[in-house]
């Protein structure tokens, strides 16, 4: 595993607010990382950082192979270079089929294809016929979006987002508001889409985080408190002292 991201002694100051204080948080490529935190402890903040959303007043945010900078580059350019976010409400074109929606997300993909996945083989059909398989809606191809449940909303606007191909993902609370069936499949295309990238999964529910069963960084006051397995950073003090109200 190599590092694809790393955020270096980064600080954000909102009206004399420390929301990150000297951040330091390392992502490989591929990784599943879950990052955890009580309310107000800067989970937002970090991964509004990354897309270029803030701009924090010091530190280094640093990308890819070559160690580039992000903090320069605009939201857009970030989107570019393969940063792909998943806000906690799904926002799929309701009026489309699911067919239409991975369309249009195949269509947006950025430059020459990274890595040949099956997916990537075939016609545009085939295409989206792959990633549908892969998020479980291989049977609602034709559905109306606006008609699916919330779980499958949610799992359409992860398939558009790795229809781009992105080398690194950021879903804010996926599991939030699914029934236990559909958090367990959200738990495995997660995992699954960790296997050839980085996804960062921001997350409240702890039963969840035990699913997913990957390295847990603690977020507290815009600082990590711990990081390590669940059962690792469980088991500190501070973490039980801060997070779970001890
Ligand atoms: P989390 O996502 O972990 O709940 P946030 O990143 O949203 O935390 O917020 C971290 C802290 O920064 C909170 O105290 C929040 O009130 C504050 N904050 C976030 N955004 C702003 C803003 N635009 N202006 C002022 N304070 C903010």
């Amino acid at each position: 595993m190599t590092t694809l991201l790393e955020v270096n002694g980064v600080s954000v100051t909102f009206d004399g607010f420390r929301a990150i204080n000297n951040l330091s948080i390392q992502i490989g490529e591929p990784e599943l990382r879950a990052v955890i935190g009580p309310n107000g402890a800067g989970k937002t903040t970090f991964m509004d950082i990354i897309t270029g959303k803030t701009k924090p007043d010091e530190g280094r945010v640093l990308w890819g192979d070559k160690g580039a900078s992000l903090l320069g580059m605009s939201e857009s350019r970030i989107a570019q270079e393969g940063i792909g976010r998943k806000f906690q409400k799904p926002t799929v074109f309701e009026a489309q089929t699911v067919a239409e929606n991975l369309g249009m997300a195949l269509k947006q993909r950025r430059g020459p294809l990274r890595v040949l996945f099956g997916r990537d083989r075939g016609s545009e059909a085939e295409r989206i016929a792959a990633i549908a398989a892969e998020i479980g809606l291989a049977d609602q191809l034709t559905r109306i979006s606006g008609e699916l449940s919330h779980g499958q909303k949610q799992w359409l606007e992860i398939g558009m987002l790795l229809a781009q191909d992105p080398r690194l993902l950021l879903v804010d609370e996926p599991a939030a508001g699914m029934t236990p069936a559909e958090r367990e499949h959200t738990t495995d295309l997660l995992k699954r889409a960790a296997e050839t990238r980085a996804v960062v999964v921001v997350e409240h529910d702890m039963e969840f985080v035990r699913r997913l069963d990957c390295k847990v960084t603690v977020l507290h006051e815009g600082s990590v408190l711990a990081e390590g397995s669940l059962d690792h950073v469980t088991r500190d003090q501070q973490v039980i002292d801060v997070y779970l109200g001890r």
